[in-house]
């Protein structure tokens, strides 16, 4: 995208590096450790100087081929260091030697420290890294661009009694008479510097298994070995199922999952030595819900995938980032889908689809792809977009070519470009290659512009059915966005169904003789909205064949988008969703109705609020009557989900005393069905006073898994009680609450029903203790709790806020939570006329 010799912050590809040997000794006492780099590089101009990246780094001197360097300029503004030659120097081989000291820092990036307390209670210290996007540069001098791979020889020198990992398997380890060890890793495969990891702490592992040649094991904090045997097999799993999938061999000679207490991501595709937060790795089967574990094997397989695509073939610069992501996210469902089939992934991933769905209706959204000048420009785009507007529109790709075609191309598309860097097209090129089919042409409409389309299906005067297209948004407006969508519609006549499928970019009618009724994009894996018009709706939920739940999930999906846009009213919305859950028993359209009755629920008029209960109370008893509180020995996993849902929303949007009591029950007893146990917690919380807060807040200190620890922390966010609330706020600050969670508990706190304009006002007093205290990237996200602040005044005070405050690593971010707030602010008016 961006001509690489004219932007500021490409180096100078006129020395380039082939092998790295570096050798690091941190220190765990004082944070700090000493490195030296060794690095053959290749001239291939006659240069006097050498740059490349390095930051927060102090390079203590250095030589080329032995002639000590005549001096070092450090340039902050772009990261790097200026290496003044002794004496120029010749294209051919070369090599290069620095020393350098720098900072174990507590920013969670870089090399990097987290502690932990051990089960005797003392605090310990594990060094780790965290390098993408551009970070590498804090832990070693380098070349720290995508496109400039290298081979990594890495030898640790560590405390005698901590373990020691790295990207390439363990081949040498000395003792070195000091009280520590020098351990060597082997050469790594040609791989971008993100992609190096090195770990150091009392870690321990689990016994390696075989899979198909690769020993893979889980590294975790000493005393959580027994958390570790669901991980095992979710990674033996996708390990097999990539290798299978792709038609190549794991790239790597070793895989370690390693579990850090202090990550500021979900987890990194380190080659080799991919780390995660523990929540994703360290699982008790026995009291952890399906949802836990679910996200736990989807960001495993997301990680795995990486191994090939991202590892094995990298993006040139960092606009192409969103591939890798959007594919790997992508991969997630096939190989959750293949691991558990019950689980019923592809229908779950409506979430996510709506996820993003919700911030690509905003004028504020963005294409997936655009220029990135500067590495900062990258951070924007981690985020739905890329991932889940990504991996739909992978989806909808591979649905619209065939599965297996699709899969070929991908393997075409590695093999090609194995060890090597490539842009965005070369993958649409190898499938067109591989299928016949023009995948560049549909792709670059979803891929270049903003936005996705509603596709409106319109019943004419003659019998015919009309499609048309336009830019969905949430505030009414259009533009002249024109999309190539891939149209699957299901067709009733007379005489029985049909399935048409087309490539929509003008309005067309259906070829179909008198339909009856028509379903449009009724697999589902199309990134667009529909609306019918004309009664089509009616005759659909009427007249037409019975609706599978990915069918019915749409319908709600698209149903609800259309009320937030506008173009549906709240009580025809309530309306529909009461007639299907009437008959409704399907864990994600639960989940899909009960999230909008919860928004309801936020914004109903106090005099409304009775009414409004007493009908959501009258939607989930049918589905209630159905599972009861008993689970059935034996039962699929997806029930229990629904039990816990189904809980919830009769406690909380229903106001249920019976369901209350129950919670209340539950949560006392103890070791119940996790779902349940979940929606008890998420209730007593709600309904809570003080006693119940000290007892959540204790289980929150002294949970046995990460998972029943996320769950006491954020329900404490919930209470509605000012005085609660403030403690709560406390808490993110004074250490009790880690820094990478904090920011997701002060969003949790901003959407509390009552009590978010309180979170608000404590934001803004320490607004910059909270920039100091939080990863840089999670600022953002945090402020997502805006949009539930949806009062004009709110909105005002908010907005003001935000201009004077801005939030350099995400404006485009901030930008979307401040007009989907307006959104919510309408919308909110709009309810309380409906529901008064
Ligand atoms: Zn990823």
């Amino acid at each position: 995208m961006v001509d690489a010799s004219s932007n500021p912050y490409r180096l100078p590809q006129t020395v380039v590096p082939r092998r790295y040997e570096l050798r690091l000794e941190p220190d765990l006492e004082t944070f700090t450790f000493a490195g030296t780099v060794k690095v053959d590089v290749e001239v291939l101009e006659r240069a006097d100087e050498i740059v490349l990246n390095a930051a927060e780094l102090e390079i203590a001197g250095g030589d080329l081929n032995g002639v000590a360097l005549a001096g070092i300029d450090y340039d902050d503004e772009h990261e790097r260091a200026v290496l003044r030659l002794g004496e120029p120097v010749s294209p051919g081989p070369a090599r290069l030697s620095l020393a350098f000291t720098g900072t174990l820092n507590d920013q969670l990036r870089g090399f990097y420290r987290s502690t932990f307390t051990d089960d005797d209670g003392d605090e310990r210290v594990i060094a780790t890294t965290q390098f993408e996007s551009t970070n590498a540069r804090r832990a070693f001098p380098c070349w720290d661009e995508p496109d400039l791979k290298a081979t990594f020889e890495v030898t640790l020198v560590v405390p005698d009694d901590l373990m020691a990992v790295s990207s390439g398997a363990e081949i040498d380890s000395q003792l070195t008479g000091d009280g520590r060890r020098s351990v060597s890793f082997a050469p790594t495969m040609e791989m971008s510097t993100y992609l190096l990891a090195f770990i150091v702490g009392p870690l321990e592992a689990t016994e390696p298994v075989d899979v198909n040649g690769t020993p893979l094991r889980v590294l975790h904090p000493v005393g959580k070995g027994h958390l570790t045997e669901f991980a095992m097999d979710a990674g033996a799993f996708c390990l097999d199922f990539f290798e299978d999938y792709f038609d190549i061999d794991y790239p790597g000679d070793k895989l370690d999952l390693v579990a850090i207490p202090d990550f500021a991501f979900g987890a990194m595709e380190n080659m080799g030595c991919v780390t995660f937060r523990e929540i994703l790795l360290l699982i008790d089967p026995d009291s952890s819900t399906q949802q836990e574990r679910q996200t736990a094997v989807d960001v495993i397989a997301h990680e795995l995938a990486h191994m090939w695509f991202g590892n094995l073939v990298t993006m040139k610069w960092w606009n192409g980032i969103w591939l890798k992501e959007a594919f790997a996210t992508f991969c997630e469902m096939l190989a959750v889908d293949a691991y558990r089939p019950d689980w019923k992934r592809w229908l779950a991933f409506g979430l996510s689809r709506a996820a993003a769905f919700d911030v690509d209706a905003l004028a504020a959204t963005r294409p997936i792809e655009y220029p990135v000048v500067s590495p900062a420009d990258a951070e924007g785009m981690y985020d739905l977009l890329t991932y889940e507007k990504g991996a739909a529109t992978v989806r909808m790709l591979e649905q619209f070519l065939g599965p297996d075609e699709f899969r070929d191309g991908v393997r075409h598309y590695l093999q090609r470009h194995s060890y090597a860097n490539t842009e965005t097209h070369d993958l649409w090129d190898a499938l067109a290659e591989s299928t016949g089919e023009p995948a560049r042409d549909v792709m670059d409409s979803w891929i270049f512009q903003g936005g996705h389309p509603v596709v409106s299906a319109a019943a004419k005067d003659d019998g015919t059915i009309s499609l048309s297209q336009e830019r969905f948004r949430y505030d009414g407006e259009s533009d002249d966005a024109r999309w190539q969508v891939p149209v699957v519609a299901a067709v009733g006549t007379d005489t029985g169904e049909c399935t048409e499928r087309l490539v929509l970019e003008d309005p067309l009618a259906l070829d179909a003789d008198n339909p009856n009724w028509v379903m449009v994009n009724p697999t589902a894996d199309g990134f667009y909205r529909v609306a019918y018009e004309g009664g089509l709706l009616d005759r659909l939920l009427e007249g037409g064949p019975d609706l599978d739940p990915l069918q019915r999930y749409v319908l709600v999906d698209d149903q609800w988008a259309l009320t937030v846009a506008d173009r549906l009213n709240v009580a025809d919305y309530l309306a529909f969703a009461e007639r299907l859950a009437a008959t409704e028993d399907d864990l994600a359209v639960w989940r899909r109705l009960a999230g909008t009755l919860g928004t309801l629920d936020h914004m109903v008029p106090e005099v409304g609020r009775s009414g409004l209960q007493a009908r959501v109370r009258d939607m989930v008893g049918p589905a209630w009557d159905q599972v009861g509180w008993e689970p059935a020995p034996g039962e699929d996993d997806r029930i229990g989900e629904l039990r816990g849902v189904l809980a919830r929303t009769r406690a909380v949007g229903g106001n249920d005393a019976e369901a209350i009591a129950g919670c209340r029950e539950l949560m006392a007893a103890g070791g119940v069905d996790p779902a349940l146990a979940a929606a008890a917690i998420a209730v007593v919380a709600v309904t809570g006073d003080e006693a119940d807060y000290e007892e959540i807040r204790q289980r929150y200190e002294t949970a046995p898994t990460p998972q029943l620890e996320l769950r006491y922390l954020m329900a404490l966010t919930t209470f509605d009680d000012p005085q609660i609330m403030g403690r709560t706020l406390a808490a993110t600050l004074d250490g009790t609450v880690r820094s990478q969670d904090a920011g997701f508990v002060l969003r949790g706190c901003l959407e509390n029903r009552d009590l978010g304009p309180q979170a608000w006002a404590h934001i803004t007093e320490h607004w910059d203790e909270i920039n100091q205290r939080l990863p840089s990237a999670i600022v953002p996200r945090m402020l997502g709790g805006i949009s539930a602040l949806s009062t004009p005044d709110l909105a005002a005070e908010v907005e003001a806020f935000l201009e004077a405050h801005p939030v350099p690593q995400g404006p485009l971010i901030i930008a979307q939570h401040l007009e989907r707030q307006k959104i919510n602010v309408e919308l909110r008016r709009r309810i309380q006329e409906a529901l008064r």
